[in-house]
């Protein structure tokens, strides 16, 4: 029963917590960058009540507007160079993923003038900005994990940061993502059932971080009826939302397991979106595990009799057109394993030959 539990974010969840929750803000400072996609944050009224806000706080802010899906260190340099030269007090990031994660590597750089996309590695940790997160899509849980995942072209991959910015403040409102599109909805609802999958199913689970899975997987059952029967309606943004914030909060305790650790790959190499490049290996990765006891809690929270009802939901919904040679996913599998790290999640022995026959029976069906 012991356990260790941690979780600084003070999170507002529901509608119009922008508005009603706009004074958190103000004893942040007098300056902020804000951090958008490039076009999402204007349509959906994020950045909009982020500006009112602000405005009526009498908070001066610069609009960094340029980060692209799977943020590059060369966005991230570009942006926090902006905050620099601006003197910015603190960053607030809007949207999915790659701008809170941005804005979450933009708030170290920015504390620490004499950082660069090389040194921010070292494994030292550094201080950073207060960081604000306003998520507009209902997947990764960014805004409540200390993790920023950027990509480096330099080495080819995306990786962790390596720092831990938890944001001081959460902004979750559900109407943002009213209007996103079926395929990103599919896409980032399996990344928030991954984060809830292999946060449970995972070394580190205790507890404390049981109650966020059980609870996720309940709200998780309605989800998929949701998206199997195209009824997107404001009672399953709600849901899924919820469930993405319980994933995030399981992923900031656990950590995520081998699925999301295989799939960086996916997303680099062949452009497939986060939440299907650990999604594909949902079913096998559930497949493999020789003690079944938690497993079967979780199918039967959903109410699934096995866990081909499962893999039938995960059929429907993912759609797969990968090119790819036994040759690369060799490749793929040999790169991971070479990360012990990246297997200590896992809460059994697994060998090489278990994870290449994870890899090809998810991508050579
Ligand atoms: P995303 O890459 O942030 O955005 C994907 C697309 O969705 C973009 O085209 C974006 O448009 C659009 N979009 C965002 N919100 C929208 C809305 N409300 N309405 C319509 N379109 C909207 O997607 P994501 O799946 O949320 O984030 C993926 C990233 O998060 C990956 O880099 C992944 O590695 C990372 N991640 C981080 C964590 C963590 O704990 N830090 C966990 C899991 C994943 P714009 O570009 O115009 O905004
Ligand atoms: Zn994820």
């Amino acid at each position: 029963m012991n356990f260790k539990y941690f979780m600084p974010t003070e999170v507002y969840f529901g509608e119009d917590v922008v508005a009603n929750n706009k004074e958190v803000l103000g004893p942040l400072g007098k300056k902020a960058l804000v951090v958008t996609g490039r076009t999402s944050a204007k349509n959906n009224g994020s950045y909009h009540d982020i500006a009112a806000a602000l405005g009526e706080l009498a908070v001066d802010f610069i609009l960094f507007d340029e980060v692209e899906e799977n943020p590059s260190l060369e966005t991230i340099e570009k942006g926090s160079r902006l905050g620099k030269e601006n003197h910015v007090d603190f960053v607030i990031g809007i949207g999915g993923g790659s701008p809170m994660d941005a804005g979450k590597a933009m708030a170290v750089l920015i504390k620490n003038p004499e950082l660069d996309q090389e040194t921010i590695f070292s494994g030292e940790k550094f201080d950073h900005l207060p960081f604000v997160a306003v998520a507009t899509t209902s997947g990764t849980g960014s805004e409540v994990t200390q993790y920023s995942i950027v990509t480096s072209d330099k080495e080819k991959i995306k990786k962790n940061l390596g720092q831990s910015v938890f944001p001081r403040v959460a902004f979750v409102d559900p109407k943002y993502t009213y209007d996103l599109p079926y395929a990103i909805t599919v896409n980032t609802s399996i990344d928030a059932f991954t984060h809830l999958v292999e946060g449970y199913l995972n070394t580190n689970a205790t507890v404390m971080s049981d109650i966020y899975g059980e609870k996720g997987f309940a709200l998780f059952k309605d989800c998929f009826k949701g998206l199997l029967n195209y009824e997107l309606d404001r009672e399953f943004r709600k849901k899924v939302m919820l469930a993405s914030v319980m994933g995030g909060i399981q992923i900031a305790l656990n950590g995520t397991s081998i699925p999301h650790g295989m799939g960086y790959a996916l997303t680099y190499f062949k452009g497939l979106p986060h939440g299907l490049s650990s999604g594909v290996f949902t079913i096998e990765f559930l497949r493999s595990f020789k003690n079944k006891d938690k497993l079967n809690r979780m199918l039967d929270i959903m109410e699934f009799s096995s866990l081909d009802e499962l893999e039938e939901v995960f059929e429907k919904l993912i759609h797969l057109d990968l090119d790819i040679t036994e040759e690369e996913i060799k490749d793929y599998a040999r790169t991971f394993v070479s990360n012990k790290e990246k297997l200590k999640n896992y809460p059994e022995e697994i060998s090489f030959e278990q994870i290449l026959a994870i890899y090809t029976k998810s991508l050579l069906k």
